[in-house]
């Protein structure tokens, strides 16, 4: 789920109570005990988050998110009318080939090529990984939706759980439970040892070209640990993340690890490709350790750059779960132009 506008408009009406709150309470300041001041400030600083949630709610739980998918999908259509990127597919021993495309774009391939879609694996149950399930499944009956059986993805026929393997034709994949982003996030790892090539994660939401989700239902301590489950894999797998999110997500690491000279030759090398509409997919789990900050909790350059260091005897991992916490919160407030 990209940060949607309604929700940056709860935010700002958030800010606007608090803001309002403000007022208020500088003008009972003069007249009002500490205690006072305190019982008033402890509601202003809920509302923006209590706001958040119920905003985030009614996206992930009810049909008013379903709407809310539709119309921002109505709206990319019209900004993006030949798509937002170029299909570039990349074909592998003959066997098989990926494309980075969108919903329309998948359903035109399917039409185009002439075949029946056989699957859907998905990653979580946000309505842009998720809104064309039922769409899909009424053009092409037999077509099984897999995912997290925790997750309430629609039209879900066959729920997996953390390891569980699915052949599909000859593509062989694991499901890996990696929560955090969502409750019941899961990716997906094609191995490529059959076609004698690298394996493949799709990772949704957890990991971006130098980026990861935004933890909307977990820790920084669960969102961690599936991200350490990502960077286990063999260096050489291709990552395809969920999202193009390449050119914000280098902007922010190039600020935050100024000094790492891959950033920018990344950072160049991305502008190119988005200049040409071209996909900056994949990349790989070895690239991204060195310049990925969500993946690089445990270098002190990062733990640096945010000003945290390990406190004697705090567990290495709560720790590095607290850098990441301080990571994602500059993200979250990053923008990029
Ligand atoms: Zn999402």
């Amino acid at each position: 789920m990209a940060w949607p506008g309604c929700l940056l408009r709860i935010r700002l009406l958030a800010a606007a109570l608090v803001a309002w709150g403000g007022r208020g309470l500088q003008s009972l300041s003069y007249r009002s005990s500490p205690a006072v001041r305190r019982f008033l400030r402890a509601p202003m600083a809920l509302a923006g988050p209590l706001l958040f949630r119920i905003g985030y709610s009614l996206y992930a739980r009810t049909r008013l998110g379903y709407l809310f998918y539709r119309r921002q999908m109505k709206k990319a259509r019209e900004r993006y009318p030949q798509g937002h990127s170029i299909a570039q597919p990349l074909v592998f021993s003959g066997e098989y080939q990926y494309s980075s495309l969108n919903l329309w774009g998948v359903c035109s391939v399917i039409e185009e090529e002439g075949v029946t879609l056989e699957a859907i694996l998905c990653t979580h149950k946000h309505w842009d990984h998720s809104g064309g399930n039922a769409s899909l499944r009424r053009r092409h009956t037999s077509c099984r939706v897999y995912g997290s059986s925790c997750d309430d993805i629609p039209e879900l026929t066959d729920p997996l759980s953390d390891k569980e393997t699915i052949m599909i034709g000859r593509l062989h994949f694991k499901a890996l439970f990696t929560p955090g982003h969502t409750v019941g996030h899961m990716v997906y790892v094609l191995d490529g040892k059959p076609f004698e090539g690298p394996s493949s994660l799709f990772s949704g939401d957890l990991l971006f070209l130098s980026g990861c989700g935004r933890i909307f239902e977990g820790t920084a301590e669960t969102m961690l640990a599936s991200l350490d489950t990502a960077a286990d894999l063999a260096e050489d797998t291709l990552l395809w993340p969920g999202h193009e999110y390449a050119l914000e997500c280098l902007m922010f690491a190039s600020l935050l690890e100024a000094e790492n000279p891959l950033l920018g030759q990344k950072l160049q090398w991305v502008n190119q490709q988005r200049a040409e509409r071209k996909s900056t997919c994949p990349s790989t789990i070895s690239e991204e350790k060195q310049y990925n900050p969500f993946l690089r909790t445990h270098c002190r350059e990062v733990q640096e750059a945010v000003g945290l260091q390990c406190q004697r005897d705090e567990n290495w991992d709560i720790f590095r779960a607290r850098v990441l916490k301080e990571v994602r919160r500059r993200k979250d407030v990053f923008k990029a132009n």
